[in-house]
């Protein structure tokens, strides 16, 4: 089994319940993945729509000095993703650090650097609702990217962080691949064509990011496979699946599952030890290549030949 995900909150939630990364009652912990050949995840630090500034800033340092004692403690041998290093094969267990909400930088460009040294490799540009970079997606009224977010999306990646438009609104979300000069990323979303949530996305911004040469992560929270969440399941998923395979996504496709983002109990499979079985499925759907290549060899491959 070798699985790569795009995103969870699984570190964000071990600083708020105060649990270990190895073992926890959450949908991610160590102790499910032994015996896989590889399991890479991205652990992002989620601030919540309120932060901004120097709370916001602290808020980041905080959840990250979390993750870098989880893997200082963890028994199972997780490794981070170098912040400095070139890029290597990917094997055993890795974790890389994300961003959900650049109002993590404060409204100051030079907090990048906190974040190179930390080893953030991906930041989306905000939650659902406004920062000082432009409007998530439930945030009320209109506008692109902010002057501040000009600047941020440009240092950003100068600094090797891949944009990541995952919770963007369409207004930001233009903007920014407009301004984009290296691939980006939709880490945790779905089809809108399948399921209206506007956390989802249109055909054209999925045709933008493959353009662009990025991923976009299968998310499972059922809110975003089905128009009716209590009918969500796990042909939704496939369905999601099939449907971005059809557009041209087979070298596009990942997967960013969102766990612990929302109770176990909103999501088509309890959590990582449910993964193997979903693996014989999309096998059974797509064939072996190009399961592989959804479930690992995609990110994989993007992350060692990008980083
Ligand atoms: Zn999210």
């Amino acid at each position: 089994m070798r699985y790569f995900d795009l995103h969870c909150d699984t570190v964000t939630e071990c600083w708020e319940k105060d649990c270990r990364l190895a073992e926890n009652s959450l949908q991610v912990d160590l102790r499910r993945t032994q015996g896989w050949e590889a399991y890479v995840q991205c652990y992002a630090v989620w601030l919540p729509d309120h932060l901004h500034g120097e709370a916001a800033f602290a808020r980041f340092c905080a959840v990250a000095d979390r993750f870098s004692q989880e893997i200082e403690r963890n028994p199972e041998g997780m490794a981070q993703y170098p912040a400095f290093a070139a890029a290597e094969a990917f094997s055993g267990c890795q974790g890389i650090l994300t961003v959900e909400n650049a109002a993590a930088l404060g409204g100051k460009v030079e907090n990048l650097l906190e974040f190179v040294r930390r080893g953030v490799k991906l930041c989306t540009l905000t939650w659902n609702g406004e920062n000082e970079l432009g409007r998530g997606v439930r945030a009320p009224g209109s506008g692109g990217l902010t002057d501040f977010g000009r600047q941020a999306v440009q240092a950003l990646e100068e600094n090797g962080i891949f944009i990541d438009l995952s919770h963007a609104s369409p207004e930001l979300f233009w903007d920014a691949v407009r301004l984009a000069r290296k691939p980006v990323f939709a880490t945790h979303s779905n089809a809108q064509a399948l399921c209206s949530h506007p956390r989802n996305l249109t055909a054209s911004q999925f045709e933008a990011v493959r353009d662009s040469g990025g991923l976009v992560g299968l998310n499972l929270y059922t809110a975003f496979l089905n128009d009716d969440p209590a009918r969500a399941s796990v042909d939704d998923l496939l369905r999601h699946a099939d449907y971005f395979l059809n557009q041209g996504g087979e070298n596009t496709l990942a997967f960013g599952a969102d766990w612990d983002g929302a109770p176990p109990e909103d999501f088509p499979i309890p959590g990582l030890e449910g993964l193997p079985e979903l693996r014989e499925r999309f096998g059974q759907e797509f064939g072996k290549t190009v399961a592989e290549k959804i479930f690992f060899e995609n990110a994989a491959s993007f992350f060692e030949n990008h980083l």
